[in-house]
């Protein structure tokens, strides 16, 4: 796992004056994305965010500041030769190249950079008030985990109210193979999927819009390093196959989920749009949040295989997660959103390192650039629910919003944003920036 070292040093600073003290992107994070300047012809290439700033890796790569392992990182990254669809190539490489990389970046933007070198940097910056985005990475597969206990309860309770937990939740990190397809980068809006669902106690199915639109609060992990058909990723090695962090909106349309998933899961429900936000946080960055992995003594501890002293010792992270919706009613108005859940990733039963073994230990191969969704994250008390269908309880009790409307599901005009941070005493506070969509009216 990622030592700390002077990267992660509170008191670095900037040469850029919006870096320092930026509460998503100061020089501690270095999370990259795939950008082009909006209203010209889009031009692709991999930007890292430093304050208010995209830092153009491509103008970076032609001023030709590096040299050694970082050059050829860098090279990887945004070299000529590089596809523009993502940075599949880079997330390839391995740990000991993202951190070359990041390291001379960091060189580059500190405070401590020569003056010529300044001055070629700051010419390589982008306001990111003038950027576009798209995928990180060109996502060939896509897999969402069920790793939330809290979560898992209550929406179990809903169907289940004896027995909400079913047996396998404290043995398995529970998936289902998701759509890559229909991944789309914040900002992407979406119609609301026609479908079909029962209606409790009805005769028959009905097709319709979607009646019950919910979001799910969750992370992705983009994965650097695959692995070959047949070749497992061992708990001891997961973490070097983990190139970073976002964060992921599974839209899920609950009344045609509920109808359609037994017994072989979701489908339309889910496959019409999941949305992940631009930049990618890597775990060298997410390395001062880390937490120790617990489980109470009263429950079943991990099989051997999910087992090891590296992941008890920290294989948790500690990112906080905000959920806000925004009405029709609030932009016409010019009105902030409300903010309807808040909780940590620290409560997830099971550590994306887990989640990598488990899902090649029968021997699937992962690709770079494969996106894995931590399922939904709510934490223990309601209030740290990351879905709407937990905070109404089923639809039953009504939210209200800070407008004074209320909210059983998500209505069309109504847009969510996810936001994430990690902040710890000791360390400055990084963050994911957002993940916004919003739900356009079905087709007619
Ligand atoms: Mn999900």
């Amino acid at each position: 796992m990622t030592q700390l070292n002077h990267t992660h040093n509170p008191s670095a600073t900037s040469w850029l004056a919006s870096a320092n003290g930026h509460p998503d992107f100061p020089i501690q994070n270095l999370p990259y994305a795939m950008f082009a300047e909006s209203g010209k012809y889009l031009s692709w290439r991999a930007g890292v965010a430093i304050g208010d700033q995209v830092l153009d890796l491509a103008a970076l790569h032609a001023k030709k500041l590096l040299t050694g392992h970082a050059a050829a990182a860098l090279d990887t990254a945004a070299g000529p030769s590089q596809n523009v669809l993502g940075l599949n190539a880079f997330m390839a490489t391995g740990p000991d190249t993202w951190t070359a990389l990041r390291h001379a970046l960091f060189a580059l933007l500190s405070s401590d950079a020569t003056a010529s070198t300044q001055a070629d940097v700051k010419a390589c910056l982008t306001p990111q008030a003038n950027a576009v985005y798209r995928l990180a990475a060109n996502v060939a597969n896509y897999t969402d985990f069920y790793t939330s206990i809290h979560h898992a309860r209550n929406v179990g309770r809903i169907a289940r109210p004896d027995n909400p937990l079913t047996e396998n939740f404290q043995w398995v990190p529970i998936a289902y193979h998701g759509r890559a397809s229909s991944v789309v980068v914040s900002g992407t809006n979406f119609r609301r999927p026609m479908g079909q669902s029962m209606a409790p106690g009805a005769k028959a199915p009905v097709y319709g819009p979607c009646a019950r639109m919910d979001f799910e609060l969750e992370l992705g992990l983009f994965i650097g390093q695959g692995n070959a058909l047949g070749e497992p990723i061992a708990l001891a090695n997961a973490e070097q196959h983990m190139f970073g962090i976002c964060l992921l909106n599974d839209w899920s349309a609950r009344d045609i989920q509920f109808w359609e998933m037994a017994p072989l899961g979701p489908f339309l429900g889910k496959n019409f749009c999941t949305s992940i936000s631009p930049w990618v946080v890597t775990m060298e960055a997410l390395a001062p949040y880390r937490l120790p992995f617990t489980r109470p003594a009263d429950e079943p501890q991990p099989l051997a295989y999910l087992d090891s002293e590296a992941n008890r010792a920290q294989g948790t992270l500690d990112i906080q997660l905000a959920v806000e919706i925004e009405t029709a009613h609030n932009r016409a108005h010019k009105e902030a959103a409300t903010t309807v859940s808040q909780t940590s990733f620290r409560h997830q039963y099971w550590t994306f390192a887990q989640m990598v073994t488990q899902h090649t230990m029968g021997g699937c191969n992962l690709q770079s650039g494969d996106l894995l969704g931590s399922g939904t994250i709510s934490g223990p008390t309601p209030a740290q629910a990351g879905a709407i269908i937990e905070l109404t309880r089923g639809g039953k009790e009504p939210i209200t919003l800070n407008t004074g409307e209320t909210r059983s599901f998500l209505l069309d005009g109504d847009a969510v944003t996810l936001r994430g941070w990690c902040e710890k005493p000791g360390f400055v506070r990084i963050g994911f920036g957002e993940n916004r969509g919003e739900i356009l009216p079905a087709r007619p």
